[in-house]
């Protein structure tokens, strides 16, 4: 029943942002962690059984109560940033990080995790209860807390060495990158080069004391360069600079070589995997994962790749008859590839993103995404007003379900201004769990950095901003249409990494389906939905070199993945990535591409042996979405189906079952390929 009292509860859970004063954050955070940890410490001395409710709950409260505290100060770091904001989040994330490793390594805690799960009781516990526990115990060993004393002396040297060097792997991209540049004051030879990337060129070169101009290697400027500098000599130079940065090539050879680098962070993975009872590297990264087995991602990735080939074959050679035919270039280099594609793109396929926003006003594509997921899974959306936020342009939302139960709360905070960082996500304000007062609504951030109204003009989005919202609302609707009680495991909690972004990419779908295209748009002067041609448009371009996109992918997560099942101490890194290119890619690049020197996903962030992961979520997505295709997009017996097997289920139960309980059967990739027009 629709309960006001319920949303009452709810909104008086959220926190008092204007209240927030940046100055006390600290001490009330290291207050919180103190209180904690002597409650967690007394909670281990305790004579009596350590049941659920006398361990994992009592854990649970107090992370919980911890996680409250901090959220909206690192939510506000992110998109109201300020001076004493920014000094309080410093002093206090260290607090937060020393108490979850100090937990990992309890080792009176760990046994207490150990002990239940081998207990009697374990199995009457429910299964979110059983899945906590699972996952704590793996997690404790995973990180180390079975090793004996050296042993776990030498894990933990490891871990800290392995941070080092992927600090200076990033310094060095970042360095190589900086170093190499180039100058000219003769405006012929940057013909092609749109106005922006003119005026950023002249302003390197102002900021530099030079006339003329100034093409570095940051994305910015390198990305449009090679797609459209018409001058092949400047195009080869760019790439090859690009193409060798921090390795023993190229113009600065040796100078920031990341070659060492890879070798010993190589070494170190497979002996902190070894030290902990895997094979390799790769087996440790799958242990939290979806994918069953290493030889399971090959065997996907190679799959994939043998049924796009032959497509991106055709692809290549369309271009190679494009770059000959119109663009006189004979024989086709590793520095043309961009600049043809772009031309034929543009040619063939060119739908202008610029041109579709006067079709999608944000009020519109709000209200048309309500509607879209209210169609799906019966659930109805509403503004609540008078409720404290950070700024004047957040609004906050209410999900009520089919029942009239109250499904959770979010904040939705659209557009770019001064203080917040770029880009969209969705983030946890609120974890849904049972707590001795009832349940705790979940409560989301969505964030993105649309152009604001001006004037009396609405927020006009491109297509992809579109897109772009309807990930992050998955992500959301994961996080908030979750059932289960217990926090570790409710919304995007526990659930496996290479599966989290499966609700995000599903939803993506009906972006490009036109029943739902005509919710969400409506010309912001005339009301006229996206005209029928603009949308053929639309989906052609979304098909264009389709397969040497998938091809491109599965080209570095198959490198990366064999790197390290492969691993050995005479390794030798280019050999392998030249294998993989000769399996897979339909054009080798020149034999000096150093590519691997600056591959920071995996050697400088968190996607070691997890590449793979971007495939794998796209096929668990189209696959999903296929079963829609198949039995109406719109359909909401399928949609409650989603909602009950996925996203109300959190990660309370391994990715796979779930994928089975709504599928009936294990991911297969013909959706995605049919989806990217890669299927014969
Ligand atoms: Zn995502």
């Amino acid at each position: 029943m629709n309960s006001p009292a319920e949303l009452t509860t709810a909104l008086a859970t959220l926190p008092a942002f204007s209240a927030l004063d940046p100055a006390a954050v600290p001490a009330k955070i290291a207050a919180i962690v103190a209180d904690n940890e002597r409650g967690i410490e007394q909670m281990l001395d305790a004579s009596g059984p350590k049941t659920w409710d006398a361990v994992c709950a009592r854990l649970d409260n107090f992370n919980d109560r911890l996680n409250r505290a901090w959220s909206p100060v690192r939510h506000l770091h992110s998109v109201a940033d300020n001076d004493a904001l920014r000094a309080a989040y410093n002093e206090a994330l260290p607090l937060i990080v020393n108490y979850g490793t100090a937990q990992m390594q309890n080792d009176r805690l760990c046994a207490a995790y150990r002990a239940l799960l081998e207990s009697p009781d374990f199995a009457s516990l429910s299964a979110a209860r059983q899945q906590v526990i699972r996952h704590a115990v793996r997690d404790f060993r995973l990180g180390g807390i079975e090793l004996d004393s050296a042993a776990r002396e030498r894990f933990s040297a490891i871990q800290q060495r392995l941070n080092q060097l992927g600090t200076h792997f990033g310094d060095h991209v970042l360095d190589a990158t900086r170093a190499w540049h180039w100058h000219t004051e003769d405006a012929s030879r940057l013909t092609g080069l749109p106005d922006s990337l003119l005026r950023l060129a002249a302003q390197n070169a102002g900021q530099a004391g030079r006339p003329g101009w100034l093409l570095t290697l940051d994305l910015p400027c390198y990305g449009p360069a090679m797609m459209y500098a018409e001058d092949r000599a400047l195009r080869a130079e760019l790439y090859g600079a690009y193409c060798t940065r921090a390795s023993e090539q190229g113009p600065d050879a040796g100078k920031f070589d990341n070659g060492a680098l890879i070798g010993e962070m190589l070494a170190l993975r497979h002996e902190l995997a070894q030290l902990v009872g895997f094979a390799n590297f790769a087996d440790y990264s799958l242990a939290t994962k979806m994918a069953p087995s290493a030889a399971g991602v090959i065997g996907f990735l190679r799959d994939l790749a043998a049924r796009s080939r032959p497509h991106a074959q055709r692809e290549f050679a369309e271009l190679q008859r494009y770059a000959r035919d119109q663009l006189a270039l004979d024989a086709l280099e590793a520095w043309d590839v961009a600049y043809a594609s772009e031309r034929l793109r543009q040619d063939a396929y060119a739908v202008s993103q610029e041109a579709l926003r006067p079709y999608f006003p944000a009020p519109r594509v709000i209200a048309g995404l309500f509607a879209v997921v209210g169609r799906l899974f019966g659930i109805e959306i509403a503004k609540v007003n008078g409720i404290d936020t950070w700024h004047v342009d957040v609004e906050v939302f209410r999900i009520h379900d089919a029942e009239g139960r109250l499904r959770g709360l979010f904040y939705l905070d659209l557009f770019a201004r001064p203080g917040k960082r770029g880009g969209a996500w969705m983030d946890e304000c609120i974890v849904r769990r049972r707590t001795a007062s009832g349940i705790q609504q979940p409560v989301a951030y969505l964030t993105c950095n649309f152009t604001p109204p001006v004037g009396g003009r609405p927020s006009l989005l491109t297509h992809e901003e579109v897109i772009t919202l309807f990930h992050e609302f998955g992500h959301g609707l994961h996080h908030m249409l979750t059932l289960v009680e217990e926090a570790p495991v409710a919304g995007i909690n526990g659930v496996a990494w290479d599966a989290v972004e499966l609700p995000s990419q599903f939803l993506e779908n009906w972006c490009w389906e036109r029943e739902a295209i005509d919710l969400l748009s409506g010309h912001h002067e005339t009301g006229e939905r996206l005209p029928g041609i603009m949308f053929e448009r639309l989906l052609a371009a979304k098909g264009f070199q389709a397969g040497v996109k998938m091809l491109r992918q599965i080209e570095f997560a198959l490198f990366d993945f064999r790197l390290h099942v492969e691993y050995h101490p005479q390794i030798d890194v280019q050999q392998v990535i030249d294998d993989v290119r000769r399996e897979v890619a339909v054009f080798l690049p020149p034999a000096w591409n150093r590519f691997q020197h600056s591959f920071s996903h995996i050697f400088g962030g968190g996607y070691a042996a997890g590449y793979y992961s971007y495939k794998w979520a796209e096929v668990l997505a189209a696959d999903a979405y296929a079963r829609f295709e198949d039995e109406g997009v719109f359909n909401r017996a399928v949609g409650t189906d989603f909602m009950t097997a996925i996203l109300e289920a959190g990660g309370a139960y391994a990715a796979m079952a779930l994928f089975h309980r709504f599928r009936g059967r294990d991911p297969q990739p013909e959706a995605l390929l049919r989806r990217s027009g890669l299927l014969s």
